[in-house]
Order: C-alpha cells, then sequence, then structure tokens
C-alpha cells in the first residue's frame, strides 16, 4: 500500500468524458489499496477564458478580485470529479484550497506555497475516501482566496503530496514523460527515463512548461519523488507503479541509476525555448564605474527579473550600449522606470524588442565536457541564426534569438547534440499522444 498524490492538467479533464476517464484512473488506484488524493486544473481553455473577463471587466483588474475568478475553474472540475467517482461507487470528497487548508503567502495572481494543515486531509485518506483538491488555489493570512501563478496546479499537487508524506506524487498530462525537448516542435525528441531535479528546474526555468518551476523546487527541498506520465492511456494500461513515464530523481539516485546501466552521460539532457522574454537595448549608456549598477538596482528594487546582460565595447567618448532581457509581462514596466530616469542615467535612447525568443540547452554532463557553448553557436551560425545575447550556468547555455527561428533552433540544436530518436521509432510508442494542445 502506498500514499499517492495524483495531479490532472487541464486537457485531462476537458470535459465530462475525459473527467470520467480520470476516475478510472484514479479508482484503479485506490482498488490497488493506495491511500489517494486528486489534485485538478480547470478545464482545458477555462483559466485563459476567466482571464480574459476579468481584463473585459477592468484592464487595471485588482489581483485579489482576479484570485476569486480564475480560481473558480479548479473547483469546478474537482466537484465534477468527485460526482464522478461517487457515480462508480467510490468513497470521494472535494477539499477546497480555504478548506484545507493550503496557506500562502506574498502576492496575489502569483502567491507562493507556506505551510498545509493536511491533518484532516491525511485521516480522510487514510479512512480510504478519496480526496479530490482544485490545484492552483491557497488562501492568504488574509483569508482571500489565491492563485498560484499560471501552471500553478503542479505545485499544489507536490505540495500536497510533502504535506501528507506521500510515497509519490504522479502529474498526469498529454504527453507521456519529459521529453528531450518540446515533443510538439520536434518530432524526434525522445523520452527521457530519468531526470534529476536540478536539470528538470533548469529546464522548467527556461521554459519546459510541462512542470511549473516551483512545483519542482518543492519537490527537491521536500525529496518528493516526481513522476509525469500521459492520462491519455488505455484503459488496459500497466499501472503507474510501473514506470510508464519519466520519474525525477535525486543527483545521487541518477548517479546509481548510470552506474548501474553502465551509461554515460551526455552533455545535453534536453532543449527548451521561452518566447516570453523582450529584449532591452540602451545606447549611448555613460562608460564609467557605478553605470549599470544605475541601471540595473531599481529594476531590481521593482522586482523586475532581468535576465540576459551585454555590456558592448566601449564606443568613443566614454559611451557603451547595454542589451539586457526582462519578461514580456515586465517590460512596459520596465520602461517606464528606465524613461522616468533617462537623465540620471545619461542613455540616449531605449529601443525594446519583443519578437525574440530564449533557446537554452540544459545538462548535469556539461560539468565534464568541454564544447558545449561552441557547438550551439557553431550549429546556430551554420544555419544563419544570430545570436543576439548569451547567458550561462554551470548547467546551462542560453540565447536569445529572433522568434521566427524558434522552431528552427530547437531542431538544429537537437540533432547537434545527438538527441533525436532513431527513425523507426518516430512514429512508433515513444511518440507523444495525437491531440489537440490548449492550456488550461
Ligand atoms: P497540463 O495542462 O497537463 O498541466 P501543460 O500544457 O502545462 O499540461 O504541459 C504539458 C505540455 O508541455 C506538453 O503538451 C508539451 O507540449 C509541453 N512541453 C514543453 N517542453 C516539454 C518537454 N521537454 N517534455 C514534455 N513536454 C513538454
Ligand atoms: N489552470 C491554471 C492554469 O492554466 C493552473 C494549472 O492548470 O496548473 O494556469
Ligand atoms: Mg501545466
Amino acid at each position: 500500500m502506498a500514499r499517492i498524490v495524483m495531479k490532472f492538467g487541464g486537457t485531462s479533464v476537458a470535459g465530462t468524458e475525459r473527467i470520467r476517464r480520470v476516475a478510472n484512473i484514479v479508482r484503479a488506484q485506490a482498488a490497488g489499496g493506495n491511500e489517494v488524493a486528486v489534485v485538478v486544473s480547470a478545464m482545458a481553455g477555462e483559466t485563459d477564458r476567466l482571464v480574459n473577463f476579468c481584463r473585459e471587466a477592468n484592464p487595471l483588474y485588482d489581483p485579489a478580485e482576479y484570485d476569486v475568478v480564475v480560481s473558480s475553474g479548479e473547483q469546478v472540475t474537482a466537484g465534477l470529479l468527485a460526482l464522478t467517482l461517487q457515480a462508480m461507487g467510490c468513497k470521494a470528497r472535494s477539499w477546497l484550497g480555504w478548506q484545507l487548508p493550503v496557506k500562502t503567502f506574498s502576492a496575489h495572481a502569483n502567491a507562493r506555497v507556506g505551510e498545509i494543515h493536511a491533518e484532516r486531509l491525511g485521516d480522510s485518506m487514510a479512512s480510504g475516501e478519496i480526496a479530490v483538491i482544485p490545484g492552483f488555489q491557497g488562501v492568504s493570512d488574509l483569508e482571500r482566496i489565491t492563485t498560484m501563478g499560471r501552471g500553478g496546479s503542479d505545485t499544489s499537487a507536490v505540495a500536497i503530496a510533502a504535506a501528507v508524506g506521500a510515497d509519490r506524487c504522479d502529474i498526469y498530462t498529454d504527453v507521456d514523460g519529459v521529453y528531450t525537448t518540446d515533443p510538439r516542435i520536434v518530432a524526434r525528441a525522445r523520452k527521457i527515463k530519468y531526470v534529476s531535479y536540478e536539470e528538470m528546474l533548469e529546464l522548467a526555468s527556461v521554459g519546459a512548461k510541462v512542470l511549473q518551476t516551483r512545483s519542482v523546487s518543492l519537490a527537491m527541498k521536500h525529496n518528493v519523488p516526481v513522476q509525469v506520465l500521459s492520462s491519455f492511456v488505455d484503459e488496459g494500461s500497466p499501472p503507474a507503479d510501473t514506470l510508464p513515464g519519466t520519474m525525477i530523481v535525486s543527483e545521487a539516485e541518477m548517479q546509481k541509476i548510470l552506474e548501474d546501466t553502465n551509461m554515460e552521460r551526455q552533455s545535453v539532457t534536453g532543449i527548451a525555448h521561452d518566447k516570453n522574454e523582450a529584449r532591452v537595448v540602451l545606447t549611448r549608456v555613460p562608460d564609467k564605474p557605478g553605470a549599470v549598477a544605475d541601471i540595473f538596482t531599481p529594476l531590481g528594487e521593482a522586482g523586475i527579473n532581468v535576465d540576459m546582460i551585454i555590456q558592448n565595447v566601449g564606443r568613443d567618448k566614454g559611451e557603451t550600449d547595454v542589451t539586457f532581457t526582462v519578461p514580456q509581462a515586465e517590460l512596459a514596466r520596465a520602461q517606464a522606470l528606465l524613461e522616468d530616469k533617462q537623465e540620471a542615467l545619461g542613455f540616449n535612447r531605449i529601443i525594446t524588442d519583443v519578437r525574440v525568443a530564449k533557446i537554452s540547452v540544459v545538462g548535469m554532463g556539461m560539468k565534464s565536457h568541454t564544447g558545449v557553448a561552441a557547438t550551439m553557436f557553431k550549429s546556430l551560425a551554420d544555419r544563419g541564426i544570430n545570436v543576439q545575447a548569451i547567458s550561462t550556468s554551470e548547467i546551462k547555455v542560453s540565447v536569445l534569438i529572433d522568434e521566427d527561428e524558434t522552431e528552427l533552433a530547437v531542431r538544429v540544436l537537437h540533432t547537434a547534440y545527438g538527441l533525436d530518436s532513431p527513425d523507426d521509432v518516430v512514429s512508433g510508442d515513444d511518440g507523444p499522444d495525437d491531440i489537440g494542445k490548449s492550456s488550461a
């Protein structure tokens, strides 16, 4: 017997028929003698629809009221799944964020999970009742409803798994695991059987949206075993315990798996892309000590997340250009703030561009392989793709390119690092489920 938290994303619960299939998967886990809690997303497209309502009602919406609106999608799914399970003869009930409660702190619309008081939930699970929990939502210190940022149901699931001491957190989605890159972009992407928390964290933070970044850091912190697998399975498929998906493991476990299977770690584990960045260029900034500090300090104080930074070689007359990226959603704020300080900062113009994409290659193997960045630059150059900015970490290299070249760049790099699956596998069982996609 195990204690399992199962999470189902938007496409997996996209209507009552899909919810019935989910209920079957849940029932099978419970029938195996396991204690089960289920975390659900809103139906596919529902959160987008609710966000649009908020924008229509008031373009400068109050984030606290936004949370009241957008959290409702998950509540509908939770109630419907509990009803469906009951109709199948299972004991099941829903637990809303405020009922557990899932305490959160800091900003509305982007809340972070704090404490979860899961005693009652644990007791209910132990009594054989299936707990159905809407993801994405929590409750603030002021007892108002909060949401945890887009994709936040992953984080709810991992947080609840940690709180009830679950043996496993299974994240069911519309692909059957974590792939070497988004399988919807590269048909020859390969499913990864095991990936370390560190690599998954880096992949998620640079755009692999299969897991919300915070869910991975939380799993790593609390050592929650996380598995990513598909809810689009036949009724007769093997049970989740037999590992059909991707298992996210600690670095120590990863080392052991590599040793046991006599495999060498490749330099690059996965490739991700992110089209939500914007490029900012400040021209003719005074080339003197303290100039860049004066630019980036107020951005940091305003909570604007600066990612890639380039300071060009100084021009004549002690001036230089400074290029950096910010999330598109924060561009307007960053621009207004810098324009306000234009005189003090002494730059000439501010040029912005949202038609850029960040492409990142990630892998623990980079620590022991050389030439990873060089391969990236050469492969892109061979296809005439211009690199506008670069950033690196110990296990990642990112480049900023023209947005129109995103798909080409990802494909070229996927081949260059030897990640393509063999031809014969492309249309075989290892491919992702062939279904339409829309985010919840
Ligand atoms: P859910 O609604 O279940 O939370 P998401 O849309 O948030 O699902 O995440 C699943 C999607 O993530 C997949 O459909 C896939 O297109 C995308 N994705 C991006 N990068 C990867 C990757 N490396 N491996 C698997 N899926 C990925
Ligand atoms: N429904 C929310 C969203 O679409 C949360 C989630 O699905 O994880 O962002
Ligand atoms: Mg998601």
